[in-house]
């Protein structure tokens, strides 16, 4: 063994610098919470690439790298986070993402992860019994929405055609329907899946944003006139840009007269289903084929980690019905639930499971509903204290945690009005005092927050708009 790779391998210089960086974050949670940090500290790209070319790193300890990182990076723990929707994360949860990290198991078959394996299994009974979505259900964990998305419509494309399109391919021209306001992924997934544009057949939105399921047979009936088959409708729960759930009793309704596939994109807020309060925001679900719910969006993992739940277990083995005959002996060809490569578009993934588990399991189910509760409620307050003002303009009332809104100048024309509000996104940026984004509706530019941080107050609302007008 070389002298650098002891030292790679080194268990006390790791005990060393692990303690070394607990601390340092230890240190950084706290000043993020305390605002004695800034949330981000804007360079233009360039800039920072220079930075990192020309940066001079000391061998002696990784630390003072550590450092730079933690300084060079945006504070998603700040209360003046309220951008996009990335979760900051429930320390405990990024223990365990390190103890995987250093485990390193590979996931893909049982004997590579065995311990994770199982409580995925675990974790997913409980997310199917959240959702209610009956005892005939599984689920998989995967490597983000985006991910999930696709494989729930790989999904529905094996299980709704008489074709086995996994051996034939396609051999029509298949379509998807989902809300003009839903996330890219689902349109990216589509074309990925070979459909092209016309694979993906958008339901119009109402003034509050929720896909109009009044239009659906509508909109089936033209595609189906077009010789689009349509596999599968999705459901927002909620959007993206403005948070709004689709009513998606109205979608499970509609997708049972006509045999689809009904699959709800809840990445970001399928966890209401553990609040009291805000569950029935996701009524409907439980009659989905499938669901996606985020953990690093609103369940305080680190990402990525994603819960992907079938209303029927074979549902999910059909998807990639393909033999791997090195992973897989002679009697363990058919359905198993522990080796979940055969359902899951990885082959290696994350001992994701784990990072749910620890925080489920020390503070009970109550803390993913009181952290739903604490910003879903910040969200109609901080909308409410739009309202009141003067100057400023809500775009909807909002479900969920995400609001939309601008500032309105009089006198200024609808072109002008869009660059006053980037301008005023772009002027936020740079300060690095806040940080918020925005969102296109219709030819409209907003302003978009999403309260990811319990730290946010009032008086963050406040500052915000007292700095804006
Ligand atoms: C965030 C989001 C996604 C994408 O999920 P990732 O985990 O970022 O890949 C998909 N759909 C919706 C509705 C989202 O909010």
């Amino acid at each position: 063994m070389t002298e650098k790779i002891k030292q790679a391998y080194d268990p006390n210089s790791f005990r060393k610098y692990g303690h070394e960086l607990i601390d340092l974050i230890s240190d950084h949670l706290e000043h993020a919470s305390q605002q004695s940090i800034p949330v981000n500290e804007w360079q233009e790209p360039n800039e920072q690439l220079a930075y990192w070319e020309n940066y001079s790193f000391d061998q002696k300890s990784p630390t003072p790298f550590f450092k730079d990182i933690l300084k060079k990076s945006i504070h998603v723990h700040h209360p003046n986070y309220i951008g996009h929707q990335v979760v900051p994360t429930a320390p405990l949860s990024a223990l365990a993402h390190l103890l995987s990290g250093v485990l390193n198991n590979g996931m893909a078959i049982y004997e590579m992860g065995a311990a994770a394996t199982a409580i995925e299994k675990v974790v997913v009974n409980l997310l199917l019994k959240k959702v209610g979505m009956g005892t005939e259900g599984d689920g998989v964990l995967t490597s983000g929405g985006t991910l999930a998305n696709l494989t729930a419509l790989l999904s529905a494309r094996q299980n709704k055609l008489e074709t086995d399109t996994w051996t034939t391919g396609i051999t029509q021209q298949l379509g998807v329907m989902v809300s003009s306001e839903a996330h890219y992924c689902v349109d990216r997934a589509v074309r990925i899946m070979g459909l092209g544009e016309k694979g993906i057949v958008k339901i119009p939105v109402d003034n509050q944003f929720r896909m109009r399921t009044d239009l659906l047979q509508e909109c089936y009936d033209k595609a189906t006139a077009a010789g689009i088959k349509i596999i599968a409708v999705v459901g927002s729960a909620p959007s993206t840009s403005t948070g709004m759930y689709d009513d998606l009793s109205a979608i499970a309704a509609f997708c049972e007269t006509k045999n689809l596939w009904f699959h709800v994109d809840g990445s970001h807020g399928g966890a209401a289903v553990f609040s009291e309060k805000y569950k029935h925001l996701m009524a409907g679900a439980a009659q989905a084929d499938s669901v996606v719910i985020d953990g690093h969006k609103m369940l305080m993992t680190p990402g990525i980690m994603t819960f992907l739940l079938y209303k029927n277990k074979s549902a999910s083995y059909a998807t990639f019905n393909q033999k791997a005959q090195y992973l897989w002996s002679k009697t363990e060809e058919g359905e198993q639930w522990y080796n979940y490569a055969k359902r899951t578009f990885e082959c290696t993934k994350e001992m994701m499971s784990i990072k749910f588990y620890v925080l489920w399991k020390m503070y009970g189910e109550e803390v993913f509903s009181d952290f739903v509760d604490d910003l879903y409620d910040k969200g109609s307050a901080f909308a409410k204290m739009i309202e009141d003002r003067a100057g400023y303009e809500l775009a909807v009332p909002p479900d969920s945690n995400i609001v939309c809104f601008r500032h309105v100048k009089p006198g200024l024309t609808k072109a002008q009005l869009n660059d006053w509000n980037s301008e005023i996104r772009t002027r936020l940026l740079q300060q690095g005092e806040f940080y918020i984004v925005q969102t296109m509706l219709g030819e409209e530019v907003w302003l978009r927050v999403t309260i990811m941080s319990v730290h946010t107050t009032v008086e963050t609302f406040e500052n915000l708009l007292d700095g804006i007008g």
